[in-house]
């Protein structure tokens, strides 16, 4: 309402200033032409008046003409949405609005409110119906909250939510949405509108002033997670942030696994004592046209929060088999591969079907198939997680314990699990060569592994001493960036025909 006087006060003033200006043009014609007694000094004086006036004249109608057009175009924006020309806030316009008007140290909170689900389709979102409901909200919005005993209260409309700020208390804040609550179910029912809504809100405080932006993230994703819970109103709360970074991208890694954005990489193993490479680990990779390149460490995680690791599990499982069924067809070099079974895949019913099915498809004798689990395997229910280790190994694939050393009871696992290998973990191989304590600790876990007819492989060996002192360990198998880092397919292939290793070793 504001612009409006402000575009009306401007008119006036042009008009008020266009006449002043030609009362000057005139006097100065009269006084030139009408030979009216003038001389060099008043026709100097009239001049410079003249074109001061006549720059001030001009220069108020460009602003208004530009204040006019910025407005139009805001208008047309509101249009798509309420279906009419509104005099509607946008984001910026209140932002600046609540910057001008707001009182330091007072307490305040950003209100963000959609009645539409996000997950919304996109047909409800163009519908007649939802264009009038918002059309008569914002006629809401504007007759209780724009007037003088409101002025504490500002809003704006922004990627489909309407966003409130309340200068007062909480009980201000669900005052304001009482009131949303009771006239948005009320213009349901009076304009018989057939659209199903669902208000969710979500609030969080403004504690200074430069956080208005973040105020404002956050009380939208405290909508969502509102939503999420099913909770009408929510109050902002610091974990939310990293709740909303696991739903994005729980989101991304459903749309990764629709759009093939995961590829399979293969790191090699070397064994030391055959002097050739017995194998590779498959590690899964994920380039994700949302987020980029995303490491398997900043997604596995999420993943298995969000139910989404088995699938990933087994897309690496049946990309590893059509990859052996290729290499077979064409005669190539055929070594066993090391696959990472998440823990949730011992709670999945159709695991096991699912992973036989594959092989069969493939023709893929499950000796070439290594399941690589980790130790946090053991918090999972102990009969369920013996019971399928053992029916992996009678099909003819072997169980490799990853990351050994890591948490605690590590013998014990190599008593109480069926398992064929384990794998040291990396932070003993880091400081292997010069640390006599990690030295000894590699030792044991070697010679325990021995007494126990578990094979070890070292895992992370970087560098020619760590192989060295892993070969006077009589470490079975040894797998790193020293060889080889995670590799495409292809280039594993090429690896494997042609390396320096096995040669060096061949040669000694
Ligand atoms: P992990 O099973 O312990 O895999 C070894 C990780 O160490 C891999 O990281 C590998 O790239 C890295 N690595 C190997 N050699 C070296 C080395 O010499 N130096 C250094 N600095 N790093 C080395 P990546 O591929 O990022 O995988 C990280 C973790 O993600 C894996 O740890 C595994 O727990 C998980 N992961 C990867 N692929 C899968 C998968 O297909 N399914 C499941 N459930 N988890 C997976
Ligand atoms: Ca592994
Ligand atoms: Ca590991």
């Amino acid at each position: 309402m504001g612009k409006i006087r402000k575009r009306v006060l401007n008119l006036i003033l042009s008009i008020f200033w266009a006449v002043v200006y030609f009362a000057y043009l005139l006097i100065f014609i009269l006084v030139v032409f009408a030979n009216f007694g003038y001389n060099d000094a008043t026709i100097a004086i009239f001049s410079i008046m003249s074109t001061i006036i006549f720059v001030f004249v001009v220069l108020l109608f460009i602003t208004t003409i530009t204040s006019y057009q910025k407005e139009k175009e805001h208008l047309n924006f509101n249009e798509e949405i309420f279906g009419e020309r509104l005099y509607f806030y946008n984001l910026l316009d209140f932002v600046k609005d609540i910057y001008e008007h707001k009182h330091k140290n007072k307490e305040a909170y950003v209100i963000a409110y959609s009645p539409i689900k996000s997950s919304t389709s996109n047909e409800v979102y163009q519908s007649k119906e939802l264009k009038q409901f918002y059309n008569y909200l914002a006629k809401y919005f504007i007759e209780e909250f724009t007037n003088k005993k409101n002025k504490k209260v500002k809003y704006c409309f922004d990627s489909n939510m309407f966003l409130i700020y309340c200068q007062g208390s909480k009980d201000d804040v669900m005052d304001i949405v009482t009131k949303l609550q009771n006239i948005s179910y009320s213009l349901i029912k009076k304009y018989d509108l057939r659209l199903f809504i669902q208000n969710f809100f979500g609030f969080c405080p403004v504690s200074s002033n430069n956080d208005l932006y973040e105020a404002i993230a956050r009380a939208k994703i405290t909508r969502r997670i509102a939503e999420y819970n099913f909770e009408p109103v929510l109050e902002f709360d610091e974990k939310y942030v990293l709740d909303e970074k696991e739903n994005s991208i729980a989101e991304a890694l459903a749309n990764g696994l629709k759009n093939n954005e995961f590829l399979v990489y293969y790191q090699p193993k070397f064994g030391l004592t055959t002097k050739t490479f017995v194998g590779c680990e498959a590690l899964v990779r994920w380039n994700s046209k949302e987020l980029g390149f995303v490491s398997p460490l900043g997604f596995i995680n999420y993943a298995e929060n969000k139910g989404l690791i088995h699938e990933i599990d087994l897309f690496v499982f049946e990309q590893v088999c059509i990859d052996l069924a290729d290499l077979k067809k064409r005669g190539k070099r055929l070594l066993p591969v090391s696959i990472n079974f998440s823990l949730y895949e011992f709670y999945c019913p159709t695991f096991l079907d699912d992973i036989k099915s594959i092989l069969t498809k493939y023709d893929i004798n499950p000796m070439l198939i290594e399941i690589e689990i980790t130790e946090e395997t053991q918090h999972a229910n102990s009969f369920l997680v013996i019971s399928l280790l053992k029916k992996l190994r009678e099909l003819g694939m072997r169980v490799l314990l990853d990351d050994f050393g890591l948490g605690f009871s590590n013998f014990g696992s190599m008593k109480i699990l069926p398992i064929d290998t384990i794998k040291i973990d990396k932070s003993f191989i880091d400081e292997i060569a010069y640390d006599y304590k990690a030295r000894q600790i590699v030792k044991t876990i070697i010679e325990f592994g021995r007494i126990m007819g578990i094979q070890t492989v070292a895992e992370g060996v970087e560098d020619a001493k760590q192989v060295e002192t892993l070969k006077k360990l009589k470490c079975d198998i040894i797998q790193g960036f020293y060889f080889s880092k995670p590799i495409p397919k292809a280039d594993y292939d090429k690896f494997l025909s042609s390396n320096p290793f096995e040669k060096k070793e061949a040669n000694q």
